[in-house]
């Protein structure tokens, strides 16, 4: 039945006892979940126990790929990190782009669990049957880029895929991310620090197998055709240009653009953060993951001024807005210089630079003083000051050991109101969105299963070419409520039907901007391949796959349950729902997020109390 796409194993590696170990991979899983994401929902709720302490030996740390990993499939090389997140204690994952899933599929395995934890430093060097743990303790305390470096050397193989930690993840720091080949971050909720947790420095992969499809020829022809339908969208060329610059002037456009701790949505100086104005000036090459004729990652340079030399990719938009205008920056070699100094000690932007947001207000409003911060002036605007603690943060030194903790828990630290400038969901901080000027962003930071997420759905924003794809789903009727960011109105219907689709693209796994934004592919394009790269009938079937999808996402939801997840946790910060927007043209507006989610437990089957999947929703789909 199951005749293409997956290479059918496991490899699980035990850091406590030194041994790997090859399971198969479960059929039924393959049926219920398709994999990416699936599988990891699956794999950690049955084996991660509520109330684990993430940092612990018995948190577990997965890489899953999907059936169409490594192949022709447009897009396709993104892989997911999963684990009990470091940062919030629930669901945590983080998608990156890059080689490495391919290279785990063509080294013969599915997914790679990591479990338990070493007595000493390690790395874990899969290639291809050739399992090892190799002592790094020579290179505990190196750069990403450093010991990204000694391992191609080791190896003597500079095709060797590279999944390292950073300074940060070994002090710990909540954020710590994880640094793919220098520059491609699992950046969300603290991989890198679970990875830091179990002593790993480094997982390196390399593969010389490939991935056979069902239907070899007839998949052929439909990915050369979905190169075709990527390079013709006016959208996706675009995109291949700017990357996600291209949302700064969007988002300042509708107002939505989060500046001075999303006190507000426009900045003044927003035009020096965008991609006319960087492009031209900055950067050097465009570049691209395994499989992808878009191109959206562009390496730059900065030539002169206080960071001159500094040669790195991005940072996209998110980390242009978050060390940007939410700290009132409008210096891009500043966000580069950032970018680099996270890539390079291992960290995520968006988390650190709201961190960093969240102190600033607090010195402005004298919660904190030079007397805390060692006598940084934390002001808005001062490149200095942001880029002097955001070392800090990344060695734990002084200030720094309390913000690296994370806006939620260095809030509960301070004390003295200063929850108030926190802008997190469940510990997650926001990213580079506002629910008063984005509703369903809104409802969608509240709701998903790793705190503030801007991946898990996002509609509404109608410069953004969701036009033709909302008429389809929803009807040209409600599309002017739809499109409309200001208001309640359908956005639960919206966030649900996106929310589904997007958990497909999640097990797959195929890159966000085929999909989310510009939307190439919806549920039908996937429903005309992936029978023809797995051999299985059912995944024809778009009713089956949005089953499919609504199940990983209730697994999600379950999982969090048990930590004590419920609708008293779906919260917005106050600042989105009890101060308007003060400025722009969402002016005004707060968001009602209490019906929000109303409409959106009633259409997921959660009961309107707690939240929670209902018995019928859970035996709907088979989750009993
Ligand atoms: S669009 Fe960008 S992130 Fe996506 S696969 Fe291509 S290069 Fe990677």
């Amino acid at each position: 039945m199951v005749n293409g796409g997956y290479t059918g194993k496991i490899l699980r590696v035990d850091l406590t006892k030194g041994d790997f170990k090859v399971e198969s991979l479960p059929t039924e899983w393959v049926l219920k979940y398709i994999g990416g994401d699936g599988f990891a929902a699956r794999l950690l709720y049955d084996e991660v126990p509520a109330r684990t302490d993430p940092l612990s030996p018995e948190n577990k740390l997965l890489i899953a790929t999907g059936p169409i990993t490594g192949t022709l499939w447009p897009m396709s090389g993104r892989t997911v990190f999963v684990s009990k997140a470091a940062q919030t204690g629930i669901w945590g994952e983080s998608h990156v782009g890059g080689f490495l899933g391919p290279e785990l599929k063509y080294a013969g395995y599915d997914m790679l669990v990591v479990e338990g934890r070493s007595e000493n430093p390690v790395h874990i060097s899969i290639h291809d049957g050739d399992l090892e743990l190799i002592d790094a303790t020579p290179h505990w305390g190196m750069r990403t880029d450093e010991v990204t470096a000694a391992m191609r050397k080791h190896h003597n193989d500079p095709d060797v895929q590279v999944g390292a930690i950073g300074p940060a993840g070994e002090q710990l720091v909540r954020f710590a991310s994880v640094i793919v080949n220098n520059a491609r971050a699992a950046g969300r909720t603290g991989m890198g620090a679970v990875l830091g947790s179990k002593n790993v420095k480094t997982i390196s992969i390399r593969g010389h197998g490939s991935v056979e499809v069902a239907e070899h020829e007839e998949f052929f022809k439909l990915a050369k055709k979905a190169h075709q339908k990527v390079r013709q969208n006016p959208q996706a060329r675009e995109m291949g240009k700017w990357g996600t610059w291209i949302l700064t002037a969007v988002k300042q456009e509708i107002g939505e653009l989060p500046t001075f701790n999303h006190r507000t949505g426009v900045f003044s100086g927003w035009e020096s953060l965008s991609g006319e104005y960087i492009r031209p000036r900055f950067t050097v090459s465009d570049r691209a993951c395994f499989g992808c004729s878009l191109g959206c990652k562009k390496m730059n340079y900065i030539p002169d001024g206080p960071y001159a030399g500094t040669l790195e990719e991005g940072p996209e938009y998110e980390g242009l807005m978050a060390f940007g205008s939410l700290l009132g920056i409008d210096d891009y070699p500043t966000t580069l210089k950032a970018n680099q100094i996270c890539n390079k000690y291992g960290m995520d932007i968006i988390s650190v630079g709201s961190t960093i947001a969240f102190a600033m207000e607090c010195y402005e409003n004298g919660i904190i003083d030079d007397s805390d911060t060692g006598g940084v002036p934390l002001e808005w605007g001062n490149t200095e000051s942001a880029i002097k603690i955001l070392q800090m943060i990344a060695s734990r030194e002084g200030f720094g050991d309390i913000l690296a903790e994370g806006s939620k828990i260095a809030s509960e630290k301070i004390g003295k109101g200063s929850e108030a400038y926190a802008i997190h969901v469940k510990g997650l901080e926001v990213s580079g969105q506002d629910g008063r000027t984005h509703r369903s962003i809104g409802l969608s930071h509240a709701t998903s299963a790793r705190g503030a997420d801007h991946l898990r759905s996002l509609v509404v924003v109608d410069q953004l070419g969701y036009e033709k794809v909302a008429a389809e789903r929803w009807g040209v009727d409600k599309l002017p409520e739809i499109l409309n960011p200001y208001t309640e109105q359908y956005k639960a219907t919206a966030v649900v039907e996106t929310e589904n689709t997007y958990c497909i693209r999640d097990t797959l796994i195929v890159c966000w901007y085929s999909v989310s934004w510009p939307p190439v592919f919806w549920m039908s394009d996937f429903a005309e391949m992936l029978p023809l790269a797995t051999g299985i009938d059912a995944f024809g079937d778009v009713t089956t796959l949005v089953e499919i999808g609504e199940r990983q996402l209730n697994l999600k939801r379950l999982f969090n349950a048990r930590e004590g997840i419920t609708r008293k946790d779906d919260q917005l910060p106050k600042r989105f729902t009890h101060e308007p927007m003060p400025e722009g043209p969402g002016k005004g507006q707060v968001v009602d997020l209490e019906s929000l989610l109303d409409d959106y437990y009633r259409l997921r089957g959660w009961d309107p109390e707690t939240g929670l999947p209902t018995k019928e929703t859970l035996r709907r789909l088979s989750l009993e």
